[in-house]
Order: C-alpha cells, then structure tokens, then sequence
C-alpha cells in the first residue's frame, strides 16, 4: 500500500511541476515569436518608407548626376572627395533628408564602388558593399535589407549612439528603366524597436499574469486531488489496522477457546481416570457382598442395596468410560488398535448379548448378514462398542412388539456398509443433527430405561470417524430410525492376496 500511494502522490506533485514549466515554456516561445514578427514588421516598414526615400532622392539628384556615378572612371577616395558633385550630392541629401529616420546615405555603381556616402571618409571604397543583399539590389533590381544594432554610429548629422539601424539597399532606375546604381540608405528604427520591445513587455506580463492563474487553479486542484487521496488513504491505512486488530482478537479468542477445550479434555480425562479406581473397588466388594462370599447377610434389604450399589456402579463406569473416550478423542489422543476381524463372529457376540436385553421388552432383534464377508481391518473392541451403542439405543426407544435389525453387507464402492434399523419411535428431523454432537439428547423423549449420557451417537460417529469411515442417521418419527456406517475399501481385507503393485 505505501509504495502504491508515494507513486500516486509523487506522480502528482511531478504533474503539477511539469504542467508549470510546461506553461513557462510557452509563454517564453510565444513571446519569442511575437517579437520576431514585429521585427520583421519594423524591417518592412522601414524598408518601404526608405523605397519612397530613394525615389525621393534619385527625382532629385539623378538627372544631374547620373553620368558622374555611372561613367565616372574609377578614382581615387580623395579625388572624388575633393570633386564639386560631392559637395553638391552632399547638400541636397542633407537637405532632403532633414528631420527623417534617414542617418546615412551610400551611393554604388553596380560593380559595387562606392562614389558618394554622406561619411565622406567611405567614398572610393567597396569593401563593404559585397553582400548578398546590394547583390540582389544591383543584378534583379529588388530592394532587399538587413537589421541590425550599432553602438556607435556615424550619422549625416553627427556620432550616435546605441542605435537599431534597417540598411536598404535600393535600386536606381535611369529613365530607360534599365538598373543604373544602387542607394544604401540607413534608417534609424530604435523608437519602432523601442515601442515592439514595450509592447513585447505588456504582452509578456500579460501572459505571466493568465498562465499564472491558470497554473494556481491547476495546482489548487491537484492539491484538492492530493489532500483528498491522502485522506483516503489514511482511511484505508485506519481501516486496514482495524481489521488486523480484530482479526488478532479474533485468533486470541480461537487459541484461547482451543486451549480452553484442551485444558477441559485433559481435566476429564484425569478426573475420569482417577474416578475409575476406587469405584471399581466398591463394584467389588458390592459384588462379594450381593454373592454373600463371606458369610450370609442377616437382612434381605442390605442384599437388595448391595445389588444397587453393583449396578449403579457398574452404569457409572460406564458412563466414566464413554467420557474418557469422548475426552481422549476430543484431545486427539484416541489410539485404535488395528488388527483382522473376523465380523461374522463380532457381529454374533453383539446380537447375542443385546438379543437378552430385547428379549425382555418384547422386541425381535435379528442379524443379517452374507457369508462372504471379507475380514475387516480395525479395532475389534471398538466396533463392538459402536454397534452395541447403536443396539442398545433402539432397544431404548422402540416399543414392545417392535423389531431391530443389524445388518452387514459390502457397499457399490467396496468399502463395508453396516446399518441399525429399528421401528421405533424416531427422531423429529429438527433434532437429528444435534444428537449426533457429545452430550446432546432429546428433552421429554420417552424411554423405558434409566436415562442416558448422550455420549453414545457422539462417540459411535467419532469411532467410525478415526476408521475413516462416516455415520448417517435416517429417521421418521413413528416409523423408526436407521444409522447407518460406511467403511472405506482400505479397510476390507480379500480372502485372495492382492498382485503386488509392480507387477500389472
Ligand atoms: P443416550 O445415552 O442419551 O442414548 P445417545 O447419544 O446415544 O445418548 O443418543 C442421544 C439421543 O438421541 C437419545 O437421548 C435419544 O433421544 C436419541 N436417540 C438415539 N438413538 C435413537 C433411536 N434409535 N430412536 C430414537 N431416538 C434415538
């Protein structure tokens, strides 16, 4: 969870950073942009008001001084200085250009020779007059320009200072049309530049200013976003400790009841254990004194006693006995010992002893069972307990004239399948599952006999159990009742030896 809701957060506060240099970013190159285009625009402006100059220029001086630039041979600088035209250009640029952005006029022949240039001191050079631009003025008689910052720059009417200067080059066409010289006029463009580079400034601000809140309530938002993951996640992180808790709870209350039920099983098991001793010596002596073994005794009563104590004892090691089973096997330390039974003869014993038993109330117990039954591989005297458990229930709740029978057979799996039916007086299907747990019996249901523990499903279903086998109870109230067990096929042992597993 800690490493899923950190990506989360840093993922957001990452988001919120890009988007903010994203929005500098584009503030810096629309900025950029602008001022680019409005150079540009300054450029052609200029550009266009220096083609009105020089046509300014060339209606004045041209007629006259066409010749002398164009047929002029090539002279020295201090030659043409010195000549009366130089004078004479020179006043009437200076006159023409008086009070405009105008700061410097050049004039060149096409090959690029500089006859005239308001700072005298070019005249009769050509060194800087070979660029693509002049190139272009001169050969296809397109005015062409560049821009550009000079510190110190001397002008017409003296040295400036810090300024954006447009240099056009432009075509001087003679009366026949043809390209006949070149004009190089510099404009002085540092107010234009000036006023671009002040609108650049408002539209900067202008910019800073919308982006700004557009990323406050973007980061607004994120920050909502975050607090509110952060709080879910708090939650979540609340909830998710909570559970935990109870679920330690949870486990400390099994461990507690397990270790209660333990320490119950234990405390049964050794009370029972203890119980059992001196009860068995007074089944003894009840029983030497019911066979008068030492002599007769005077009253009839006192033998009658004798004989209850003999058979409340016994009824009470019985009951002892079930509890320690239910206890050992509650602990886990119930142990069968295995060995092979013959059932044909198990079976026999049980009938015999319970048919005395149902004999006396009037009810017909028979055995049923084929002869081949396979030997069964278990604890004998276990068995002997689950069926007799069973027997003596159905002798208990089945009414005079009724009938029982234990029944023996091989179930379609090949596993063992033996059931005790009787026609008495049934179990209501509310209760069915419930008896069949230690302890469990049913209130106000009539039986003949004392009353019972209800440990005798409890321990069959359990014996069965530790066989790997199961017990299902079947009954219909006023019909009868049948329990049924069901043994695995691991527990019949076939008469013939099986072919050992590496030999198909
Ligand atoms: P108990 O020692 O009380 O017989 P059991 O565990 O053997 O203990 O039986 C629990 C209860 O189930 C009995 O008290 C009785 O009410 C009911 N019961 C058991 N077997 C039968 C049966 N064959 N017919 C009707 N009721 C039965």
């Amino acid at each position: 969870i800690t490493w899923g809701c950190g990506a989360v957060f840093r993922l957001l506060r990452y988001y919120s950073v890009a988007s903010g240099l994203a929005l500098l970013a584009v503030t810096l190159v629309l900025v950029a942009v602008y001022r680019d285009l409005a150079l540009d625009q300054v450029v052609e402006e200029v550009e266009a008001e220096n083609v009105t100059m020089s046509r300014i220029l060339a209606n004045a001086i041209w007629p006259r001084f066409a010749d002398y630039v164009t047929e002029h041979a090539r002279r020295d600088g201090n030659e043409l200085r010195a000549r009366p035209e130089t004078a004479e250009i020179h006043a009437a640029t200076k006159r023409l250009t008086a009070g405009l952005n105008v700061v410097k006029v050049k004039i060149y022949r096409l090959d690029g020779f500089i006859v005239y240039s308001s700072n005298l001191a070019d005249i009769g050079t050509d060194k800087e007059s070979r660029g693509s631009a002049f190139a272009k003025a001169a050969r296809e008689g397109v005015p062409a320009s560049k821009f550009g910052f000079q510190p110190v720059f001397d002008g017409i009417n003296g040295r400036l200072t810090d300024r954006h200067i447009v240099e056009s080059y432009l075509p001087i066409r003679g009366s026949s049309g043809k390209v006949e010289g070149v004009f190089e006029l510099y404009s002085d463009a540092t107010a234009r530049v000036a006023s671009v580079a002040n609108e650049v400034k408002w539209l900067s601000i202008g910019l800073v200013w919308t982006f700004g809140i557009l990323y406050g309530v973007l980061f607004i938002i994120v920050r909502r976003a975050d607090g509110i993951i952060k709080r879910q996640y708090a939650d979540l992180r609340h909830e998710i400790g909570e559970r935990l808790a109870t679920e330690r709870k949870l486990q400390q209350a099994v461990e507690d009841a397990e270790n209660a039920n333990r320490a119950k099983s234990r405390f049964l098991a050794h009370m029972s254990h203890e119980l059992r001793t001196p009860l068995n010596s007074i089944i003894g002596f009840a029983e030497t004194m019911v066979h008068e073994i030492f002599g007769k005794l005077e009253n009839e009563k006192y033998k009658e006693y004798a004989a209850d104590i003999h058979d409340s004892g016994t009824h009470l090691v019985g009951l002892i006995n079930e509890v320690l089973d239910v206890s050992k096997i509650e602990a886990g330390a119930m142990e069968l010992h295995e060995e092979n039974i013959d059932l044909a003869q198990v079976m026999k014993e049980c009938a015999d002893m319970m048919k005395i038993e149902a004999d006396k109330v009037g009810i017909d117990l028979r055995l049923s069972m084929p002869n081949n039954l396979p030997e069964f591989n278990g604890d004998g005297l276990r068995l002997k307990q689950i069926f007799l458990n069973l027997l003596s229930n159905a002798i208990k709740f089945t009414p005079a004239g009724g009938r029982i029978t234990l029944n023996a057979g091989m179930d379609d799996n090949g596993g063992f399948k033996f059931a005790v039916t009787d026609t008495g007086i049934g179990i209501e299907a509310e209760h069915q599952a419930r008896i069949l747990q230690p302890f469990e019996q049913i209130e106000d249901h009539p039986n003949r006999s004392r009353q019972g523990t209800g440990l005798g499903l409890a321990l069959s279903k359990s014996l069965t159990e530790l066989h790997g086998g199961e017990l299902s109870l079947e009954s219909e109230p006023g019909v009868g009742t049948t329990v049924t067990l069901r043994f695995p096929p691991e527990r019949a042992l076939v008469a013939e030896p099986r072919l050992p597993l590496h030999h198909p």
